[in-house]
């Protein structure tokens, strides 16, 4: 079982609240970035691409618990910046936790074990390591060398701590499907729950614009991935995302499922669009011209977008739309091995390994420093 049954469970109750109350448009999972500070500089990723007076800000507790109590979701993940970089990370799990709040910490890992005494093993805390793939491909993904080990001994502390932990795997062209599943084989055979996968989105500020995917490359790659899966692999999302991502469903883009509260306030439309804050979360969904996002939208900015935080609230609501969907999710669960012979054959095609044509950009040792920098 990829999620606990307690885990399942009140996702399923608050679902089908929102549906009983005739809500169309509810929030799944809050996207709470304490502060956009980062240890890493990874090519792919426009957040610490902030001035320094903004890397330098955090959310007080306070703040954070403002916004989840707003916004009401039963799910809390925790990106940023990194997480573990914040001076009170320990105060506002705490708090989150009191709140019975199913967190997801999204971590580089690389303070991990370090930091794991601030932390108490819960059912309502998971550690979601960022791993992009086998460790050439992972330290390439992050330009760090030695990312990947760095992690994986997070991981291994966390789990022998009791913790939960899963991992979450952001997927660029280039990458090998081959690799990515040996990648899975190697994180189920470390003892993590389950992984979570998306594509990359092209945010405007990220260095590296030119390896973002397209949506019918996303699609074939994912296939590629996801077709004949060993029944060894446990995926900590929905299954009907996963679906959606090998093309074997069509969902339209729901960004108020996951909306982002940071320093900057609610975030209009999205986690990966700033066209704007709000103030309040109230002020977010009534102020959010919804119609101009997703790709049906004709929004050049939505046009290749299949990311996580668009379409997997999408995947869960549709599950509890019908009966139709909830066969859909339940098919999904059970039955996973996904045989396809084609896509067999496109795990024999050869990659040009990223390498080829982009050399890593390591980040000089001052600025990898694994210390802590307080606001
Ligand atoms: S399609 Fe992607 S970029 Fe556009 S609103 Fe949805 S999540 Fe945001």
């Amino acid at each position: 079982m990829p999620v606990p049954i307690s885990q399942a469970w009140t996702v399923a109750s608050y679902v089908l609240k929102q549906k009983i109350k005739g809500r169309k448009q509810y929030p799944l999972v809050l996207m709470l970035e304490p502060l956009y500070r980062c240890n890493l500089a990874c090519a792919g990723c426009g957040k610490i691409q902030y001035p320094a007076h903004v890397l330098k800000q955090e959310l007080l507790p306070e703040e954070c618990f403002k916004a989840v109590d707003e916004c009401g979701t039963p799910m809390v993940s925790i990106p940023g910046g990194e997480p573990l970089m914040h001076s009170q990370i320990d105060k506002i799990v705490e708090g989150l936790v009191a709140r019975k709040k199913y967190i997801y910490l999204c971590t580089n890992a690389l303070l991990l074990k370090e930091k794991l005494h601030l932390f108490k093993p819960s059912k309502y805390l998971t550690f979601s390591v960022h791993l992009d793939g086998q460790k050439e491909h992972h330290d390439f993904s992050v330009c760090r060398e030695g990312g990947y080990e760095l992690a994986v001994e997070g991981v291994k502390a966390a789990l022998q701590r009791g913790f939960r932990v899963t991992t979450n795997t952001t997927l660029f062209d280039g990458a090998d499907p081959k690799s990515v599943r040996a990648f899975f084989d190697e994180m189920m055979e470390l003892g993590v729950e389950g992984m979570m996968l998306s594509p990359g989105y092209s945010y405007d500020k990220a260095p590296d614009q030119k390896h973002f995917l397209g949506r019918a490359r996303t699609r074939r790659l994912f296939r590629a991935i996801l077709a004949n899966r060993k029944p060894t692999w446990q995926f900590n999302q929905s299954m009907l995302f996963l679906e959606f991502l090998m093309g074997k469903r069509d969902f339209k883009c729901t960004p108020w499922g996951m909306p982002t509260y940071s320093i900057f306030g609610w975030q209009k439309p999205c986690y990966l669009l700033q066209d704007g804050y709000t103030d309040s979360f109230a002020e977010l969904m009534s102020t959010t011209e919804w119609d101009n996002y997703g790709t049906e939208s004709g929004n050049a900015k939505c046009a290749n977008c299949m990311v996580h935080s668009g379409y997997e609230a999408s995947g869960v609501d549709y599950t509890f739309s019908s009966l139709k969907g909830l066969w859909a999710a339940a098919k999904a669960t059970l039955f996973t091995r996904n045989q396809d012979d084609e896509a067999l054959l496109m795990l024999n095609e050869p990659v040009a390994p990223v390498h080829s044509y982009n050399p890593l950009v390591q980040i000089d040792a001052k600025s990898s420093k694994l210390e802590e920098t307080r606001a």
